[in-house]
């Protein structure tokens, strides 16, 4: 780059070009070590990461990209003026610091994980399978109904809640996409109270749609609500398929309504 000196016109021109040649060769790899250490001092003391028990790499791996960029895009980068970039930037760098930790579920522990939901949030919430897998592992249900929460905002919540894990993580065949579990037809049916559910939806529903689903045998599960086989549902719904006594339910409710069994129309009803 020895020839673009004669091309620079004026002190800002030769400012600008010594600032981005600072990175490439201005600034020795010494000089840029140390500025590192300096900066590394002051961010993690200001932002009080003892708690984290971070390694040196993992605090290392996140920071030093980040000196480095900023280093070169000053002309005279000292460690206050990169110091005060980050910090002034808190929660970027704490999400970036989240995130690196993100990759190693099975190293978490208590505080780590803590870390993770409260600055990277979003990256928990898509993580919500190795972080519930941490929190079990550290008997922290309170983290669990946490990770539940930003799964719901963030990943990928399907229509109905696990018996076992508690995440909107069923999918139609009956496992878990969090926890792992497959689940029978029965357990699920009483994991939602379905029993309930169909006495509710048949007195409500109309009548044509409840007598659909009793001759149908079958109903649809989705987040919270019954349908009937012809109604609109959400590719996640889970079908049901009703017993003798689940069908009976909705008999007698229809009956309560003056619909009998067979009876396919009637205008007007109670
Ligand atoms: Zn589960």
């Amino acid at each position: 780059m020895k020839g673009s000196k004669t091309r620079g016109r004026g002190e800002s021109g030769q400012r600008r070009r010594r600032g981005r040649r600072g990175y490439k060769g201005g600034i020795s790899r010494e000089a840029l070590d140390s500025l590192y250490k300096a900066v590394a001092t002051r961010v993690y003391s200001e932002l009080g990461l003892d708690y984290v028990g971070l390694g040196e790499g993992e605090f290392k791996d996140v920071l030093e990209p980040i000196v480095h960029d900023i280093a070169s895009n000053l002309s005279r980068p000292t460690e206050e003026s990169i110091s005060k970039k980050i910090l002034a930037q808190r929660n970027l760098f704490l999400k970036a610091l989240a995130t690196r930790l993100l990759e190693q579920p099975e190293r978490l522990d208590s505080a780590r994980l803590e870390f993770i939901i409260h600055h990277a949030p979003d990256a928990a919430g898509k993580a919500a399978q190795a972080l519930y897998e941490a929190a079990k592992r550290l008997g922290r249900e309170d983290l669990a109904e946490a990770l539940r929460a930003l799964w719901e905002q963030y990943g990928k919540p399907t229509a109905a809640r696990c018996p076992r894990c508690g995440f909107k993580s069923i999918t139609p065949d009956l496992s878990c996409t969090i926890c792992g579990a497959t689940i029978n037809e029965e357990e699920f049916k009483r994991s939602v109270d379905l029993d309930r559910m169909l006495d509710e939806w048949a007195s409500s529903a109309p009548p044509e749609l409840v007598r659909e689903a009793a001759t149908a045998s079958i109903v649809y599960y989705d987040d919270g609500f019954i349908k009937a086989p012809s109604e609109p549902r959400r590719p996640e719904a889970i079908q049901l398929t009703l017993g003798r006594g689940e069908k009976a339910i909705l008999e007698k409710t229809l009956g309560l309504r003056g619909w009998r069994k067979g009876e396919s129309h009637r205008s007007t009803f109670p």
